[in-house]
């Protein structure tokens, strides 16, 4: 028999459009926005509907092929694609539609931060979604979701009210706070490729807002001693914090720019009123650039900043305390020399706090409530042969950051954790467990960091 006819009757049963390997389209499908990342699935298949959704998990059960669900594709350590397995993807499922009733927004499952910003703004809301343009918003929310909005509005999965998902058997569930109440939870910080597969979200509507502020904040050519000096003082101006200023900071040390500090984030509220509140960076020596514009335009400013892709290792851990200025110093050391190959690297820091900090640990399945921030470190190469040497460049400075932090951001995942659930969903693990032995009892939706 031909063998393309013999490779599409293998396929029977799979609806959208099925990319393999040998099609052209292959290489490009199976790429994730971390090039890092290489694996070769054996099929890609592109669901515009849900009954495609539907026939892909009863396909890949059929045949005993694993599945890995995709969106958008940014998750850091390539989850939603693998080898040998088939990529689920729903990221051309992107209808988007305002309740105005009932004060909501629904979306389906494919949509991206860029898609969410430039509907909701066009019609003056903002949204607590993340900084990449094309970072998926389930994939986001799934894992909590931190974004320039987030000590104002909350995270991303703190205004997720309902939501629709295919199961393990294929079927249809709704999710909300009355019916399978427990999924939603679970969803709300540890959703992203472990129950099923969300094909829609609803979205409480935050008010209307006229006018935000965009901050920068830049020390160009900076030393280690004023990088100790900002990180000492950004612990300090998180504690009592207005709630209406989120921003994020890294230190840097690039190939191409040498060391420096370079920050970004929304006021909601004048430039007069955020220029207060970051004159102690000012004063500290620190470049601060402030524009009143509509939270659409801020949010395409920030967007444009992004490459399409890179090569990247990276991870993010919760900060519960102040840290001394030893190990402030012992920090900023840890990125005074890039690995060989590198181009950029970076300690970075989220703030946390304000709404974030007003849902309890046990609330939603996002356990690290109380952190004051989120800090990372990050390593950049171009050339694959130094992928190995970046990896353990950062292996051996995650072991510093590990001890002096608290858990791991699930949306800023590491592949070398111990013990993963623990420092993903800290004392909501039990409960997430049964979750899941629930929804997916013979555990269809697995990958190498999944609730077991
Ligand atoms: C450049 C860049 C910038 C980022 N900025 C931020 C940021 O500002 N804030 C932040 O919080 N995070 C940020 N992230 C992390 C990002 O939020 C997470 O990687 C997120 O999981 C990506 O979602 P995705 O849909 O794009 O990725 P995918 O790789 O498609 O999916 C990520 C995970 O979610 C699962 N998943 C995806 N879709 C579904 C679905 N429909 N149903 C069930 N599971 C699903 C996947 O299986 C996978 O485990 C950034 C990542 C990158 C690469």
């Amino acid at each position: 028999m031909n063998l393309v006819i013999k490779m599409k009757l293998s396929f029977r049963g799979l609806t959208g459009e099925v990319v393999t390997p040998g099609d052209q389209k292959y290489e490009e499908a199976r790429q994730e926005w971390n090039r890092a990342v290489q694996k070769f699935p054996v099929a890609i298949v592109y669901c515009n509907s849900v009954t495609d959704i539907q026939n892909a998990v009863r396909w890949a059960r059929c045949n005993h092929i694993g599945i890995r669900i995709r969106s958008g594709g940014h998750h850091y350590q390539g989850y939603s694609v693998g080898n040998g397995i088939l990529v689920v993807d729903v990221g051309s499922r992107k209808q988007i539609e305002i309740d105005p009733e009932n004060g909501t927004v629904s979306m389906q499952s494919g949509i991206k931060n860029r898609d969410v910003y430039n509907y909701l703004g066009a019609r003056g809301y903002p949204f607590p979604g993340g900084t990449c343009p094309t970072v998926g918003v389930a994939g986001y929310t799934l894992g909590g979701g931190w974004g320039y909005s987030g000590r104002y509005l909350g995270l991303g999965c703190d205004s997720l009210s309902a939501l629709e998902m295919v199961d393990y058997q294929g079927k249809l569930l709704r999710s909300d706070r009355s019916r399978n109440s427990d999924l939603l939870w679970a969803c709300r910080g540890a959703g992203g490729g472990n129950f099923g597969i969300v094909t829609s979200m609803t979205f409480q509507l935050p008010s209307k807002v006229a006018q935000v502020t965009l901050v920068e904040l830049e020390y160009s050519d900076a030393s280690p001693s004023t990088m100790a000096c900002f990180l000492d003082l950004w612990q300090k101006w998180l504690v009592g914090l207005d709630p209406g200023i989120t921003i994020n900071a890294s230190l840097y040390n690039s190939a191409q720019d040498g060391m420096g500090i370079y920050g970004k984030g929304l006021f909601y509220g004048s430039a007069a009123e955020a220029a207060r509140i970051l004159k102690p960076f000012e004063q500290n020596g620190a470049t601060i650039g402030l524009e009143e514009m509509t939270f659409r335009e801020a949010m395409q400013k920030i967007q444009d900043a992004y490459p399409d892709s890179e090569k990247f290792q990276s991870t993010g851990r919760f900060v519960n305390r102040n840290y001394s200025l030893k190990e402030i110093k012992t920090i900023v050391g840890l990125i005074r020399q890039r690995a060989e190959g590198s181009v950029y690297t970076a300690v970075s820091v989220y703030a946390l706090g304000g709404k974030i900090a007003e849902v309890g640990p046990r609330d939603t399945a996002f356990y690290y409530r109380n952190s004051a921030y989120i800090m990372g470190i990050q390593s950049v190469w171009e050339d694959d042969r130094y992928a190995s040497v970046n990896r353990c460049w950062l292996y051996e400075r995650f072991q510093y950051l590990r001890r002096i932090t608290a858990g791991s951001y699930v949306n800023f995942p590491y592949n070398c954790l111990a013990n993963y659930e623990e420092e993903y969903y800290g004392g909501n693990v039990c409960r997430l467990r049964q979750i899941a032995g629930k929804y997916d009892p013979l555990n269809v939706f697995s990958f190498p960091q999944a609730i077991r």
